[in-house]
């Protein structure tokens, strides 16, 4: 039976790239629904390719373009954010892929998991936001979630099997992003084209500037508490550049297993789609023939304020994650526009967490107005 899959941000980089996995196991899955942000011409080129059953674009001015360009395929048009949460709940739908970016992943992957869709998780925003309402509904609805993100794909891959044996620590590996090795005086003049110039992955812009100021690496520590049930003293981040080890778990005996491949996203978007079993692939293979060195080294907490932040967000728990994230999407927004400098980024994410109230315990409207009004202050503190 094929897999049937619905792509919550099939436009972007991790939904092309699922594409490019069921375009090479089309007799494996098929997809089935397609939602976008506002690129309407790449997602009617998709549907074309892929005949899904119904394509959604958030941006409702697109309607009318998309349902002309597509009038002769046998393809459902909707448009607009609650259209977005009907698509994920359809009955055609066994996984849901979500991978659109930021806290708009939150609302559709929670409709998804309430109507007993499987999780392929890329958008790592709504554990960080809301791990624990998450991982509440995962449990009552009896669905699972998969990690797509490389170093939570690795993780899950070393934990396969260890079931009954409990681990000691989890060890992410972080690139360092374009920025390794600088300090603040030279961070001070960097421009948005530098940081988007991730040295091996290439991704949307949102997760490149997260990737350069390392409040990637702090996200993904608070995504691995959730998805693996993780104190956070037991999770430590380590700087690899070479980007090969993928993430190590280090168990009870002080065995450490490490999860390595070439640095290519298809590889855990796949797995994500097939766990536990593995699919050929003819993705280029990993090399111990050639030079091979692997590097590891502390990460520069001084420097790289953020992942300091995101680790004190994550121990003090409540709404503080959800803070941390709201305030991080304006900054890196802002700064991508040119309107603030690369350090005054992590500046100003620190002044919301100090300014905004502390709640412990949080439902779906809490959150939804932890957001909102982070986000107020933070535009207030950039226009200062
Ligand atoms: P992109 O910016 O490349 O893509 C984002 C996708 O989300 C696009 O399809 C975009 O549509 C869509 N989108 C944005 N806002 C909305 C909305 N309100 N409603 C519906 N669709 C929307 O991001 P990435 O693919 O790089 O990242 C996606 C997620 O995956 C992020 O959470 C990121 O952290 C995570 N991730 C990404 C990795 C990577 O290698 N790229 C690696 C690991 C994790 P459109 O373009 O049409 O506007
Ligand atoms: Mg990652």
């Amino acid at each position: 039976m094929k897999k049937k899959i619905a792509i919550l941000g099939s436009t972007g980089s991790i939904g092309i790239q699922t594409l490019d996995v069921i375009q090479n196991n089309k007799e494996y899955f098929s997809a089935e629904i397609l939602i976008a942000g506002q690129n309407s011409n790449l997602l009617i080129k998709q549907a074309k390719v892929f005949k899904p059953k119904i394509v959604v674009i958030n941006d409702e001015s697109k309607y009318q373009y998309i349902k002309e360009q597509l009038k002769d395929e046998r393809i459902k048009v909707y448009a607009g954010k609650k259209e977005i949460i009907n698509a994920v709940k359809n009955k055609s739908v066994d996984t849901v892929v979500s991978a659109v970016v930021g806290y708009s992943g939150l609302e559709p992957t929670i409709s998804a998991i309430e109507a007993g869709k499987n999780i392929a998780l890329a958008n790592k925003e709504t554990l960080v936001v809301a791990g624990e309402l998450i991982n509440n509904l995962i449990k009552k609805y009896k669905v699972k979630m998969y990690p797509i993100d490389s170093e939570h794909s690795a993780i899950y891959q070393c934990i396969l099997g260890e079931e009954k044996n409990k681990f000691e620590k989890i060890i992410l590996t972080a690139s360092g992003g374009p920025f390794r090795g600088f300090k603040k005086s030279r961070l001070e003049k960097v421009t948005p084209d530098e940081a988007l110039n991730h040295p091996k992955w290439k991704m949307g812009k949102k997760i490149s500037i997260d990737s350069a100021t390392l409040m990637n690496k702090g996200l993904e520590v608070i995504e691995a508490k959730w998805l693996f049930n993780v104190d956070p003293d037991n999770i430590e981040v380590i700087i690899h550049p070479e980007a090969i080890v993928h993430s190590m778990v280090q168990f009870r005996d002080g065995s450490i297993k490490a999860q390595l491949g070439v640095p290519d996203m298809k590889i855990p978007i796949q797995f994500a789609l097939t766990s536990p079993y593995r699919l050929d692939s003819n993705f280029p293979r990993l090399s111990f023939k050639e030079k091979l060195s692997l590097n590891f080294e502390k990460p520069d907490l001084y420097t790289f304020k953020n992942l300091k932040l995101a680790f004190q967000a994550m121990k003090e728990g409540g709404n503080k994650p959800c803070i941390l994230n709201a305030a991080n999407e304006v900054v890196v927004d802002s700064f991508l526009k040119k309107e603030i400098k690369f350090l005054e980024m992590s500046e100003i994410i620190e002044e919301c967490l100090n300014k905004m109230e502390y709640i412990a315990n949080l439902n779906f409207d809490d959150y939804v107005e932890v957001d909102t009004k982070t986000r107020i202050l933070t535009k207030k503190l950039i226009n200062k």
